[in-house]
């Protein structure tokens, strides 16, 4: 992984995501290189890898902390922020940067709500901070049971029992966490369902979107089947009916 150091001009970035005001980025590149991910259109902004792979670089914004603070002491009213939306903001480069966590502790003291989306175990070193928060929102994303397909999508993600395990502690720790079933790649719905029902307060879904950049991994693998609309409606049918299942069981 090529790690550089870059100083940052923003930080805090107004957002056109629904439900989200800001979002932060405090990575530039994302160390899990998901090999379907809709953020490899960052690297058109990366300083010194603009033609590297994705998932093989990260430009770590040094000056974030200094940035988000400076930037919420101007806004006049308290918002909330959304970590991440083009790199995990519990990536592998967070355990030695901690970027993340300094931007945490820097949105607690301005009272700013947040909502954090990760596949990283290594969310739940700031439960600290996290279950101080009044307003918040933390997802895992799990798009599929099935680790050998994880293995070739996310190469470099946690395992699936990882985040099932982290989605647990979460809970634990009193958090109502949700899982993002996103993209909905080859999977057995049963099995997956049986992995987060005793956890997720809350689950979404979304297809594949990016299908092109993924066909012929899908294809070497035997899995065209999951490129397909039908897949996608099909799966998210049963997904919601065995989630609809447990809510009339409680
Ligand atoms: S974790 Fe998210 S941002 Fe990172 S590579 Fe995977 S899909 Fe892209």
């Amino acid at each position: 992984m090529d790690i550089t150091e870059i100083t940052a001009r923003t930080l805090l970035t107004r957002s056109r995501i629904p439900g989200v005001e800001y979002v932060i980025n405090p990575y530039l590149g994302c160390g899990h290189g998901c090999r379907y991910c809709y953020a490899v259109f960052m690297r058109r902004y990366a300083r010194h890898h603009a033609g590297s792979p994705w998932g093989s670089f990260v430009e770590v914004k040094v000056n974030a902390a200094l940035l988000l603070r400076a930037e919420l002491a101007r806004k006049k009213h308290r918002g909330r922020a959304f970590l991440s939306s083009v790199c995990d903001p519990y990536q592998p480069a967070e355990l030695k940067y901690r970027l993340t966590r300094q931007c945490l502790e820097i949105l607690a003291e301005f009272g700013w709500g947040i909502s954090i989306l990760t596949r990283s175990p290594l969310v739940t070193r700031d439960l600290d901070l996290l279950t101080g928060f009044p307003e918040i929102s933390v997802g895992l994303s799990i798009p599929t049971d099935d680790d050998r397909v994880r293995r070739v999508l996310e190469p470099q993600a946690p395992p699936i029992g990882a985040r099932v395990a982290t989605l647990k502690k979460l809970r634990q720790a009193g958090l109502n966490p949700w899982v993002f079933i996103a993209p909905l790649l080859p999977m057995n719905p049963a099995r997956l369902h049986e992995l987060l029902s005793p956890w997720a307060g809350e689950v979404m879904m979304d297809p594949l979107n990016y299908r092109g950049q993924v066909r012929g991994i899908f294809h070497q693998h035997g899995w065209d089947h999951a490129l397909t609309d039908a897949y996608a409606r099909d799966t998210r049918a049963a997904l919601t009916a065995l989630f609809q299942e447990r809510e009339r069981g409680c």
